[in-house]
């Protein structure tokens, strides 16, 4: 173990690359005005490529009783109550469903206050308790509106003189309950609204980290960590991605109303990490939960993780022609990881921890076993993790980022070995898990091929646009 004096070329690769990136910005922007103009038109064509199941088609409309509320069209699944054959109130309700509600004069939409009740809400709209009890009766339907939640909404109905006629619990943005009164007394039916989903496509290239640019290539963080996530077993993205480095994501966004609600899942991706590529697409086989797998039907997730520290709380980056990474071509070992004190450290596979003390320049050190094979050593920590004992879990935290033993600064000083030998950790290849199950290869080959087909598509407009 060398006494490590890397700080110094962190702090001038910081320099670098502040000076460096100012011009680089200017000279991308213009390119990157076109690129993102092409990724626009790709992304349309991938829409109406990728959207298979056009939901809102999907949808029987139906139009409701209440004509000012926002939930006009796209009305799905009407409820089925439960107990439905042996209860005669069953087929009354059918009928009720069907009579002609009252007009509706007025509508007041009502803020759910920290405890508040049905019997309140209505208490406070002159609005009797008998109709409280009704509604409730009518079951495990108005089930949600025994237990509203503080800022949910209610929309209150009301026909002429101020007489109540129904009203409908916004439950989400997804999920709503509708409570009609007609002369024939109350019907409840929860409104399910699906969201359009529309397919989306992003693309950036790397000059700070994959946290800042795919942030400014407008990925939010949730999706950045998913993407992170996905080849976080390949690269290291701490360490290990370079200025050049570029990434292509095709991911679902939920639509209502015009309106996006939120990002659903990465579809397929690709990063080209130092000119290599590495592909995902995700797929999931009848009744087993969706994963991300190689377009050769390989497991993305491999027996250990690249990094054992978060790529976003690594304080070096790559600089341009000085890497943190100074000492693993000498007598050094292992990889450095600059973080500050504290920064929580991960076991990068599954094991048994056989070494949780002090070792010599290393200082406070954990070395973990991982079956026959494999070992991990994690060392300078300031601390130990107060669960980490024997058996660990791939991802566990373990220990803190510090500065004991021989070190100049707070990192983690991180080893891999095979068989007792030493191996680079940002280049071992690992062991992969299991590949997808020979009966479902040839529904896996079918149903990736049209985004494989995309990832190729985008990755030629970009060659086809590079200097
Ligand atoms: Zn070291």
């Amino acid at each position: 173990m060398k006494s490590v004096n890397y700080r110094s070329f962190i702090k001038r690769d910081y320099k670098l690359r502040e000076s460096a990136n100012k011009t680089f910005v200017k000279l991308l922007n213009r390119r990157q005005i076109v690129l993102a103009t092409l990724s626009l038109l790709v992304g349309l064509t991938v829409v109406s490529a990728l959207v298979s199941d056009d939901s809102e088609a999907a949808i029987s409309e139906q139009a409701l009783a209440l004509p000012n509320t926002e939930i006009s069209t796209r009305v799905v699944q009407q409820l089925k109550l439960p107990i439905h054959k042996q209860d005669p109130r069953i087929s009354a309700l059918a009928v009720k469903t069907k009579a002609a509600p009252a007009k509706q004069v007025a509508q007041k939409r009502i803020k759910v206050r920290k405890g508040d009740t049905l019997a309140a809400i209505f208490s406070r709209n002159k609005i009797s308790a008998r109709d409280v009890y009704d509604i409730i009766a009518l079951g495990k339907v108005t089930k949600g509106l025994r237990n509203l939640r503080p800022g949910q909404h209610i929309r209150l109905s009301f026909a002429e003189q101020g007489k109540f006629t129904g009203l409908v619990h916004e439950i989400t943005k997804f999920k709503s309950l509708q409570v009609n009164r007609s002369a024939k007394g109350y019907s409840a039916k929860q409104v399910v609204r699906k969201p359009n989903i529309r397919v989306a496509y992003v693309n950036g290239k790397i000059r700070d980290s994959l946290f800042l640019d795919a942030k400014k290539a407008g990925l939010e963080q949730s999706l950045i960590m998913e993407l992170a996530g996905i080849f976080g077993w390949d690269i290291d993205f701490a360490l290990d991605i370079r200025r050049g480095d570029s990434f292509h994501v095709v991911y679902e966004e939920q639509y209502l109303d015009g309106e996006k609600i939120r990002h659903g899942n990465i579809l397929a991706a690709e990063f080209v990490n130092r000119g290599r590529s590495y592909r995902a697409v995700r797929y999931a086989a009848k009744d087993n939960r969706a994963d991300y797998y190689t377009p050769a039907g390989k497991n993305m997730r491999k027996a250990f993780l690249r990094s054992p520290v978060d790529f976003r709380r690594i304080s070096s980056r790559f600089g341009r022609r000085h890497h943190p990474v100074l000492n693993r071509t000498r007598l050094h070992k292992g990889v450095d990881y600059a973080a500050k004190r504290g920064t929580p450290v991960r076991a990068t596979g599954d094991g048994k921890i056989i070494h949780r003390a002090r070792k010599g320049g290393y200082g406070k050190t954990i070395i973990i076993r991982h079956g026959g094979k494999y070992s991990t050593l994690y060392a300078h920590l300031s601390s130990y993790d107060r669960k980490a004992r024997g058996k660990v879990k791939q991802g566990q935290v373990i220990g803190y980022v510090g500065t004991t033993g021989r070190s100049t600064g707070p990192h983690l000083h991180y080893e891999f070995r095979l068989n007792g030998a030493h191996r680079n950790p940002l280049t071992v290849k690992l062991p992969s898990a299991t590949s997808i199950n020979k009966r479902y290869k040839k529904d896996f080959l079918n149903q990736t091929r049209g985004l494989i087909a995309q990832l190729d598509g985008l990755r030629r407009i970009e060659i086809a646009l590079a200097p």
